[in-house]
């Protein structure tokens, strides 16, 4: 199933070109008191909002141009992030030593992970914002998951049961000496969308061929056969420092083909068996 949220937080579930309201499904959510939950509800009670859609007869139908794609979680707890975790993507930063600061240059075993500011968040339907126009900023295609199940040191044979379902990524991020979580964690910079394919739907994640282009013109194009830590061995990675929790959304990683982006530009993202998403670039 293709789930998503559109217009004034509504919920959607995506038939080709269209999109249906589910949004009476939330209504088997908890009511909830402060304090909040640190994870997101509608995807910790994903199978019974799964169950209601199915259970009901659908409401308005929308074309999918009509409509504005938010992120398909509101509430995340945290994004963690896999830095340079494709070889090629490492080659290109080796090779160019103006462009990426040497701090940066050093295999995911080494560096670990870092966390994306949820406040970043944005969804298909919204522009990305170029806030320091004075520095280069470049796109980031990226495979992630959304988590679906509270967890903590999760084994690797395990580790695809608690995933809830796939989206894509673009980790926004300035070029530049500072650390990761500076640089990428702009508002806008952590773009999800367009929508959540549940992992049941999903199926494997390796072996997804992905392509990010700029203006029509192909920057990167990459399949997830090539991650250096594929996605069971992330989650098994993570959960072994943070306990994971529904909502939460993991980065897998930027393949090679990085480049520039500036107020005015168009983005589209496509991973194979998700879809295809197109954002705007905006001056702030
Ligand atoms: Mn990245």
């Amino acid at each position: 199933m293709k789930i998503c949220r559109f217009d004034d937080n509504r919920l959607g579930v995506v038939e080709g070109d269209n999109v249906r309201d589910v949004t009476d499904a939330l209504s088997v959510l908890p009511a909830y008191t402060y304090p909040l939950p640190r994870h997101d509800p509608m995807i910790a009670n994903l199978p019974a909002v799964i169950a209601a859609i199915n259970a009901s007869q659908g409401g308005a139908v929308k074309p999918l141009s009509e409509v504005t794609l938010l992120s398909p979680v509101a509430n995340p707890g945290k994004f963690v992030a896999a830095p340079v975790n494709y070889q090629a993507h490492l080659d290109e930063v080796i090779a160019d030593e103006e462009t990426f600061a040497r701090a940066h240059v050093r295999k995911i075993q080494e560096t670990g992970l870092f966390l994306k500011a949820t406040s970043s968040m944005s969804g298909a339907g919204a522009p990305i914002e170029i806030h320091h126009p004075d520095r280069r900023t470049d796109h980031e295609i990226e495979l992630a998951l959304v988590i679906g199940k509270t967890c903590r040191d999760v084994a690797p044979e395990d580790a695809l049961s608690v995933i809830a379902g796939y989206t894509i990524g673009l980790d926004i991020t300035i070029r530049g000496p500072e650390e990761r979580s500076l640089r990428k964690s702009l508002d806008t910079y952590s773009v999800l969308g367009p929508w959540l394919l549940t992992a049941d739907e999903f199926g494997d994640p390796s072996g997804r061929d992905f392509v990010l282009t700029v203006n029509g013109e192909e920057r990167q194009k990459a399949n997830t056969s090539d991650l250096i830590m594929d996605v069971p061995a992330l989650i098994a990675f993570a959960s072994s420092y943070y306990t994971l929790y529904p909502g939460d959304v993991i980065y897998t990683g930027n393949p090679e083909g990085v480049g520039p982006i500036a107020p005015g530009d168009k983005i589209s993202a496509t991973i194979n068996g998700i879809g295809q998403m197109v954002v705007d670039v905006i001056a702030q």
